[in-house]
């Protein structure tokens, strides 16, 4: 008889990280669901979440760890046992220790909950540079909300299902899946809320709103100012909110003064008459309105200014902590318990500064910065940066200019890439440590934050296939060989979530029922007259932030139009679908048949003028990157722009399916590498224009 069980696990095939629930059969993968025990999300899963067993299956991944034999990037490896991988990658780093100190180590990863091991083995290095992938994401975002609220963009949650009226600048939630978020959204609309859609493009999400802006790409920040303007100038706003919550507001009324709706409608293309109805229409509904602050930003040089706007449209409309609005999350201090505690035993402190300039050179950011981290492997300054660890991250795919990048990785004496897949940026690695996939992996135990805070679990539902190791293994085994194994007393990862646990009175096998615990029955509401816990220096929203100012950023800039494409040429817009992730599962067998290349969507006006329709071929370029692709000739997008969906065009031979489809939106970002929003730290991917012509 067939040996069956189920395992209740943390999904990994998005940085989302939905709890599953995993079924196995005479150790094998049968069918993964959403976990049932968790209510948001039932047993639905998004489609690349489903396919999570093919990524198991495939062996189109790196199957054990290599060492490089021929030149980077010639995809000459031998494979070695763990072993010699870990003993040659040591030693590596003990010559640059030696010679530059820990600090000359730089790692980047994705981020999001189970970090804390790789943060801890740089500490024990002696190394501040830990990075994660924020700057083509969320930072500007992150930093926007910081200087308004004294914390970062995850401090709230978005409470749509009780919502009203949902705002989303280009937050194309149906197709930029969280599952969750998408549920929620969906029992919201049959509710009755109401979604507007600001977008250049049109989408999934823009197909169930009820208002889609094809704004002009690069002008949010007009549009924000002149809805502000709005609200105070016909008092629209939420007075009683703003009086007890907000320092500055009279510096914000003065500041929108000159920006009319009239001003934005030629900034903008929305036509002014639209955004007195629009005001209207949310200040009935509030504060029982959502302004999303923006999930990934990284598109213009004033993303900060963006994102500060629009969390400031929330302020006014006093949509914070409301049921429908914006809702603090909260911790297990705020539930009365004891938090996880930390991995690691007598971690030393480091004192270095940043590489990248995060803290000092830039002291209001306080968030990796990876581009400049880059910038500082180039030049060394303000010191050599030799060796650079990239965990489960693919810069050569999710940052602009990957020529450019790999030209920075000349300056490197060791590159190593610890990843479930051949990612772009392994092929220049010198050393490959194959870490084994989330369903073949327990990981830490990570705090789950929100109204009703708790602990969520990664647990293996089979063992590691082929020769593969979960990535906390690597880590303390590389310490160990370093002689930094006292900070790691673990041999299991039983004997990490003990640690963890010690002291918060939950213990391992509270875990097996549901995969997660929660540590309160009922929702946690924080006193919205009285207790608001900001943690700016007042207590309150500040509108004037003193960091910011004092850093040299004004904390309203004066609009700065976008400059308009010049002939020929077309702003880069690039977005996602529902079934693949950035670009990872481009060679996923169960996935890649879905869409295995990208199209080019180009004005249907502006193509007929350029003699091209639907289904033709265009030429599209920027630098030395000249690649041919099929056009969408479409009213959907508007004239100053083209747009292709991301993560195409891979390089690495192993990927059969993926291999050189489709066009690399990123390596038509030319010259983008060093450009920045400076006030919030993102890059700034759309900052660039490429030339569309017919394919002769
Ligand atoms: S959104 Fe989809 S891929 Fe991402 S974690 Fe959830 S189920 Fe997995």
């Amino acid at each position: 008889m067939a040996e069956t069980k189920v395992v209740y696990s943390i999904c990994g095939m998005c940085a989302v990280r939905c709890p599953i629930m995993v079924e196995v059969e005479d150790g094998k993968v049968t069918w993964i669901s959403g976990n049932p025990h968790d209510a948001g999300i039932g047993t639905g899963l998004c489609a690349k979440g489903v396919a999570g067993r093919s990524v198991l299956y495939d062996t189109e991944r790196p199957l054990s760890p290599m060492i490089r034999e021929g030149e980077r990037g010639s995809g000459k490896w031998r494979t070695v046992s763990w072993d010699e991988a870990l003993d040659y990658v040591a030693e590596k780093l003990r010559e640059i220790i030696d010679n530059y100190g820990g600090r000359a180590i730089l790692l980047s990863d994705r981020g999001g909950p189970f970090v804390e091991i790789r943060k801890a083995f740089m500490q024990a290095l002696g190394s501040p540079n830990y990075c994660n992938h924020d700057v083509t994401c969320g930072i500007s975002v992150n930093h926007a909300a910081m200087s308004l609220f004294g914390f970062g963009r995850t401090g709230f949650s978005y409470d749509y299902k009780n919502a009203k009226h949902v705002v989303l600048y280009g937050r194309n939630m149906l197709e930029s899946i969280k599952v969750k978020t998408a549920r929620a959204m969906i029992d919201g609309l049959a509710k009755g809320a109401k979604i507007t859609y600001i977008d250049p493009r049109f989408s999934v999400t823009a197909s169930k709103a009820h208002r889609w802006w094809q704004i002009r790409p690069g002008t949010d920040y007009a549009l924000n100012l002149a809805l502000i303007h709005i609200l105070i100038k016909e008092g629209l706003y939420d007075k009683a909110f703003v009086s007890r919550w907000v320092e500055g507001f009279e510096y914000l009324a003065n500041f929108v003064k000159p920006y009319t709706p009239e001003w934005a409608e030629k900034e903008t293309g929305i036509p002014a008459q639209e955004m007195y109805l629009f005001c209207q229409e949310v200040a009935k509904d509030a504060p029982h309105v959502i302004f999303h602050g923006g999930w990934m930003r990284a598109r213009y040089r004033q993303a900060f200014y963006e994102a500060r706007t629009t969390y400031i449209l929330n302020v006014l409309l006093g949509a914070i902590e409301v049921p429908g609005g914006l809702v603090f999350v909260k911790g297990p201090g705020d539930a009365g318990k004891k938090g996880l505690n930390k991995i690691g035993v007598n971690l030393p402190k480091v004192e270095e500064k940043r590489a990248d300039g995060a803290g000092w050179k830039y002291p209001h950011i306080k968030t990796p910065l990876l581009h400049r981290a880059l910038e500082a492997i180039k030049t060394g300054d303000p010191y050599p940066i030799k060796a650079y660890f990239v965990h489960r991250h693919d810069p050569l795919l999710g940052l602009p200019d990957p020529e450019a990048q790999i030209e920075i990785y000349k300056n490197l004496d060791l590159l190593v890439v610890c990843d479930i897949n051949w990612s772009e940026t392994s092929w220049w690695a010198d050393v490959i440590l194959p870490e084994c996939t989330y369903l073949e992996r327990s990981d830490i135990i990570a705090t789950q934050k929100g109204l009703k805070p708790g602990f969520r679990r990664r647990k293996a539902a089979i063992s590691p296939m082929y020769n593969t190791r979960p990535g906390w293994w690597i880590y303390i085994q590389l310490a160990k060989r370093l002689g930094k194994g006292e900070h790691f007393p673990y041999e299991t990862i039983e004997d990490i979530w003990q640690a963890q646990l010690e002291g918060t009175g939950v213990s391992i096998e509270d875990f097996e029922a549901k995969g997660s615990v929660t540590l309160v029955d009922k929702p946690i509401w924080f006193d919205r007259e009285n207790g608001l816990p900001f943690k700016t220096p007042s207590g309150k929203i500040e509108i004037v932030s003193q960091k910011w100012e004092e850093a040299g950023y004004p904390s309203l800039k004066e609009y700065e139009s976008p400059e308009a494409p010049p002939e020929g040429r077309f702003r880069l817009l690039f977005g996602r679908v529902a079934y693949q992730t950035h670009g990872m599962w481009m060679n996923n067998p169960a996935l890649h048949p879905y869409l295995k290349e990208n199209i080019l969507w180009i004005n249907k006006d502006v193509a007929a003028k350029m003699g091209l329709k639907t289904g033709d071929l265009a030429e599209v370029a920027n630098g030395s990157y000249r690649k041919k692709i099929r056009v969408f000739a479409t009213e959907l997008i508007h004239p100053e722009a083209v747009f292709m969906l991301h993560g195409f065009g891979h390089t690495v031979p192993y990927q059969s399916r993926a291999y050189q489809k489709g066009v690399a939106d990123q390596r038509l970002e030319v010259g983008l590498l060093d450009v920045f929003d400076p006030a919030g730290g993102a890059s700034a991917l759309c900052e660039c224009f490429v030339e569309v012509k017919p394919a002769s």
